[in-house]
């Protein structure tokens, strides 16, 4: 046990000697998707910043609804690049829920965010519009909303609070690409959205990738040179090509350095082909987990979150609570068994992070969170992939009956 366990930070990719795993990848590239890369490797001169960068980001407005969209290397810098357009400076207050993955957090901590955790909501599990109207003070700033496990969170009302005590909105939307309420696209009702497309999410552009989606045109025009080391193209006219320099570095934004977070041409037309076929892809997982939700129905002790009418909820993990407290079991003990005896692997996801030594250091240890502290260590999180067949579905189902009904005994 501890052996095939050493190593394995994540809990993802196959391991020998299991029935179910958690793959690394939800699956597997087109033949066209394939193609498309090598196009670019073969017959594109300039390998970034061209025509395929330009095409994506339409592709993606027009997928999402956005006003503009802004391809780059990852999510996290997105998330960077929607700080910088936040203007957060030391001492700013930005509500982060703290159940979510730690890239949330980290870019708004780096620009001297002191960083507010907010609560889930006991039945969808993401933030709690109420619990950030109780931590609005004087120094708020932003909310950072997450879109935690592909459920869209309830922005009508979060957009309500902000308006009101005139904060941005940075909606991570890393999983959740697809994700609706009533067919509006997350991602397009704060200011910005930060998509990620890396190895693990519905879907990849080779392993990295990311798209920030912005809502103003102001903000749309600082963004290429806060992307690109404050280079812009020309867009004035020159007697002499070469005047004044190649490069222009053109950035006007006050007391903030550039970055550069671009993302390469084989990328980008990568990220246009799978666009077109991301919609069957997520209509799929979202069967798959109505099954399993539907196989574990008459299980009062596993729960999974309640999904507002008019949401679409993209179910980018497949998370389930457990409730053995009456008869003295908990979360470990379910997973120890699913893990031993049945060989189905399942992970837990995501610590919260103010218990994360790393952010306690950094200042963000304190914390107001009862219903994340009350529900987070039974909860669990079962293998999943796009394609799984009601088999392994039943599986994984049955196992958990089964060994509910073995810590009854
Ligand atoms: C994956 C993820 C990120 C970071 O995405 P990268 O593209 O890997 O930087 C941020 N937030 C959430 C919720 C994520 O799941």
């Amino acid at each position: 046990m501890s052996q095939i366990m050493k190593g394995d930070a994540s809990g993802r990719g196959a391991v020998a000697g299991y029935r179910v795993s958690i793959p690394a990848r939800q699956h597997p590239y087109t033949e066209e998707e394939i193609a498309a890369v090598v196009n670019v490797m073969r017959n594109v001169e300039g390998q970034t910043q061209g025509s395929y960068l330009a095409q994506f980001q339409e592709d993606f407005a027009a997928f999402t609804g956005a006003g503009h969209a802004f391809a780059v290397d990852n999510a996290t810098n997105a998330l960077s690049l929607a700080a910088t357009l936040c203007g957060i400076r030391p001492g700013d207050e930005v509500i982060i829920p703290a159940y979510t993955f730690c890239a949330s957090a980290i870019p708004f901590g780096k620009a001297g965010a002191r960083i507010v955790w907010g609560d889930i909501h006991p039945d969808t599990w993401t933030i709690d519009p109420e619990d950030i109207r109780r931590k609005i003070t004087g120094k708020t700033r932003a909310i950072v909303c997450v879109h935690l496990l592909g459920m869209p969170c309830d922005m009508p009302a979060i957009m309500a609070i902000a308006r009101e005590h005139g904060l941005k909105v940075v909606e991570d939307c890393a999983q959740a690409l697809d994700a609706r309420i009533n067919g509006q696209h997350v991602g397009t009702f704060g200011d910005y959205g930060c998509f990620s497309f890396h190895g693990a999410k519905t879907m990849t552009t080779l392993g990295e990738g990311g798209m920030l989606t912005v809502r103003s045109d102001e903000d749309a025009a600082l963004v290429p040179g806060i992307r690109h080391n404050g280079c812009c193209g020309f867009d004035f006219p020159r007697d002499r090509y070469w005047s004044p320099a190649m490069s222009n570095v053109d950035m006007d934004i006050e007391g903030f350095w550039p970055n550069n977070f671009c993302i390469g041409e084989a990328q980008c037309a990568l990220g246009s082909v799978e666009l077109r076929s991301l919609r069957g892809y997520t209509d799929r997982i979202i069967a798959q987990n109505d099954r399993l939700r539907q196989l574990l129905a008459d299980v009062p002790e596993i729960s999974f979150n309640k999904i507002p009418d008019g949401y679409r909820h993209v179910r980018h993990q497949y998370v389930q609570h457990f409730d053995g407290s009456a008869f003295g079991k908990n979360r470990d003990d379910l997973l120890d068994l699913l893990t031993e005896k049945y060989g189905i692997r399942s992970i837990v996801q995501y610590y919260p992070l103010y218990r994360y030594p790393l952010f306690q250091k950094l200042g963000a240890g304190e914390f107001d969170c009862p219903v994340l502290e009350r529900w987070w260590d039974n909860s669990f999180s079962v293998p999943m992939w796009c394609g799984m067949e009601d088999e392994v579905l039943e599986i994984i189902s049955g196992s958990i009956k089964s060994a509910i009904a073995d810590l009854k005994r």
